[in-house]
């Protein structure tokens, strides 16, 4: 299935590393024209030197006035395509979950989506020409994960603002949808997930007996964001193998 957003315009959170960086660099091998949005200013130098035609913006998605002023019409331009990528993990027990970590991964992972989706949906209602919205949620949203209380809240309300969002912008002709991938193996995943016995307990119960590639991922990312998906608004596209039937 060839997919192509030549003439396009792509706006990707968290693009400095593991799967938005993926993402943006297919986006533009897809034709599009790609803002890569992250708070690690050394990532974006890297990023645009494998990829010189991607516009980076540096700021932390944290700080709504920061991200207002970062991202305004007027300076990345009209979007068609979103992605919200970044998020925050935190692991801590549940008794043991802080006020300060519920608050930043919430900040993160739930109400920069919500922000940076309304910076960009209202130039999309206001030219009429609709566009595509991904947020990229997780197996975490649907199913208990030890130690994730919060980082599995967060999932599970982004899932929820997925739908809502669907369901407000589906007249302006703006899909809105979230792919939920089991672990993948970015670098971050691999770190956290390379003892083999840890490993075996979440493999043994993934149906094809792997976890996701980053790959997995992008592959449905561009689906959810392409004409292919044109009747598909509000769903949370599982990418685990299997996972979540079972
Ligand atoms: P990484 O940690 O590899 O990359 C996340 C990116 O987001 C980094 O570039 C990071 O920048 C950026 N970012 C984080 N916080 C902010 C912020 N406040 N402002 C701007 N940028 C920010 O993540 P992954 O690629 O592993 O995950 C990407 C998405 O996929 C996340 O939504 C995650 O929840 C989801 N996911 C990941 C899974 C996995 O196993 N990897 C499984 C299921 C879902 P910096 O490094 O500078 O903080």
């Amino acid at each position: 299935m060839e997919i192509s957003f030549a003439g396009k315009r792509a706006l990707v959170t968290g693009a400095g590393k593991g799967i938005g960086r993926a993402t943006a660099l297919a986006l533009v091998r897809c034709g599009a024209e790609v803002t890569a949005v992250t708070r690690t200013r050394a990532d974006l130098d890297s990023l645009v030197l494998e990829c010189p035609s991607i516009k980076p913006v540096c700021v932390d998605l944290a700080d709504w006035d920061a991200t207002d002023a970062a991202l305004r019409d007027d300076v990345v331009g009209p979007i068609d395509l979103l992605v919200n990528n970044a998020a925050y993990v935190s692991l801590q027990p549940f008794l043991e979950v802080t006020p300060e970590e519920f608050d930043r991964s919430f900040s993160v992972n739930v109400k920069a989506v919500l922000h940076v989706s309304q910076l960009v949906a209202r130039g999309m209602k206001s030219r009429g020409r609709g566009g595509a919205i991904v947020n990229i949620s997780s197996q975490a949203s649907k199913c208990a994960l030890k130690d994730h209380t919060v980082y599995c809240a967060t999932k599970g309300a982004l899932d929820m603002l997925t739908k809502v969002i669907a369901l407000e912008l589906g007249a302006h002709q703006i899909r809105v949808n979230s792919v939920n991938p089991t672990v993948v193996m970015t670098e971050r995943g691999r770190l956290g997930w390379s003892d083999p016995a840890k490993a075996r307990t979440m493999t043994s119960r993934i149906p094809l007996g792997r976890f996701a590639e980053v790959e997995d991922v992008v592959n449905s990312v561009l689906f959810l964001l392409s004409d292919k998906s044109a009747m598909t608004n509000g769903v949370a596209l599982p990418v685990d193998g299997g996972f979540l039937a079972c």
